[in-house]
């Protein structure tokens, strides 16, 4: 079964919106098969976001991640990767749709609620980071 890397991200956690985003996610039919909240540190956020390293937004993007503690979950379901990436909604602020995650609760474009994992080869990358002691086979 498919599996994806989600991230309740610091703005999420102190609008205590935990409950509401992770229904979202259950009433689509994904199951939560792992959960943690925890204030990561500066180098787990580091290698979580290695991809986007120099960019003008990295910096910010960094310190926003790990100002306060966040939840990273792994759900599971079929196609659940392109799924939790249409229920999150898009990054830019213009292009999110009603009833999204992000239209309903982001603040902007860095304060977005919600992280996804974008591709399989992401979502093993990413679960090894968040969950290394679980068993990554799928
Ligand atoms: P995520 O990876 O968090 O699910 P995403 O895949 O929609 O989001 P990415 O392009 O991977 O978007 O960017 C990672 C994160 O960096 C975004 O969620 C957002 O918090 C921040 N970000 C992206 N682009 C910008 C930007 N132009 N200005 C400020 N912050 C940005
Ligand atoms: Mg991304």
């Amino acid at each position: 079964m498919e599996r994806t890397l989600v991230l309740i991200k610091p703005d999420a956690v102190e609008q205590n919106i935990i409950g509401n985003i992770i229904s979202c996610y259950e009433s689509a039919g994904l199951k939560v098969t792992a959960l943690k909240m925890e204030q990561v540190e500066r180098k787990v956020a580091e290698e979580h976001y290695k991809e986007h390293y120099g960019k003008s937004f990295y910096n910010s993007l960094i310190e926003f991640i790990i100002r306060s503690p966040l939840c990273a979950l792994i759900l599971e379901g079929k196609d659940c990767i392109d799924k939790v990436r249409e229920i999150n909604g898009a990054t830019n602020p213009k292009e999110q749709k009603e009833g999204t995650i992000r239209k309903k609760y982001a603040k902007g474009i860095t304060e977005n609620c919600v992280h996804a994992s974008d591709s399989v080869e992401s979502s093993e990358r990413e679960i090894k980071i968040w969950f290394p002691n679980l068993n990554n086979k799928k």
